[in-house]
């Protein structure tokens, strides 16, 4: 018997992975080529970053997106990258694939409704202080307008434990489950602070039933510009990724 019967996982396994933050051309192509060459199909990056402190990088905005678009023009990939107000909305939608609602953001009604309104794909990231159900609550605020092409991500909350950055909240796979239709995505690098804990995080959510993955991936994740403890290298992902291939079908 394999481990999928075992687990009942699923058929086929939808893998972003890409930067916490665009920081450069050679940096995203180099990513992106060895992600395609593996089989990865959606490329993520942030444009527009929601850092903690203002003095901290804050992305390239539009020329992010620039550069988001030639490595899609060169690998084909699809491209998915934040929105992080009403502005970088339009701009997001011009250049991306796939429109990610960040944390921060996932109680954010105007642009949840305004992201409805493209009725482009919109990866829904859970906030780390809402419960299951005011993400289901915020998703209802892009699906009013018609777009019902919405995936939602458990991202990790917050809680008293703190020898990770959050806390991955398994249980939101199921019980998202059977309360809506939407795919279900597990973001492992986020809750896990650590490229360490990156791994058993993503298993565990794929055994717990979701429909897909979002990693954060850098070429040298040493000298990222956001996130830099948590990216995985490109050997780190590989790794990660025949691993995934080994119980599930990807996408
Ligand atoms: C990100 O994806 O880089 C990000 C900022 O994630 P979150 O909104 O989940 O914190
Ligand atoms: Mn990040």
């Amino acid at each position: 018997m394999m481990v999928s019967d075992i687990l009942n996982l699923k058929e086929s396994l939808i893998v972003m992975a890409g930067p916490c933050s665009v920081e450069s051309e050679s940096q995203v192509l180099e990513t992106a080529r060895a992600l395609k060459r593996l089989g990865v199909n959606v490329l993520r990056g942030g444009a527009f970053k929601p850092r903690t402190y203002p003095e901290s990088f804050q992305g390239l905005g539009e020329d992010g997106l620039k550069i988001l678009a030639m490595a899609r023009e060169e690998t084909g990939m699809s491209i998915v990258t934040e929105a992080m107000d009403l502005e970088s909305l339009r701009l997001v939608e011009k250049y991306a694939d796939i429109i990610q609602i960040g944390s921060r953001n996932s109680q954010n009604f105007p642009l949840l409704k305004a992201a409805g309104k493209t009725m482009k794909p919109v990866l829904l990231k859970r906030g780390f202080g809402n419960t299951i159900d005011e993400l289901i609550g915020s998703s209802r605020y892009i699906s009013m307008s018609g777009n019902n092409n919405i995936m939602l991500v458990e991202r990790g909350i917050r809680t008293f434990e703190n020898s990770t950055r959050f806390t991955l909240d398994v249980s939101a796979v199921p019980v998202l489950h059977e309360k809506v239709n939407y795919p279900v995505i597990i973001d492992p690098s986020h809750p896990a602070g650590n490229s360490r804990y990156v791994e058993p995080l993503a298993l565990a959510g794929i055994a717990a039933g979701a429909d897909g993955i979002i990693v954060e991936v850098h070429p040298d994740p040493s000298r990222a510009l956001s996130d830099a403890a948590q990216q995985l290298n490109l050997d780190q992902f590989s790794r990660l990724y025949s691993k995934i291939k080994e119980i599930s079908r990807v996408m």
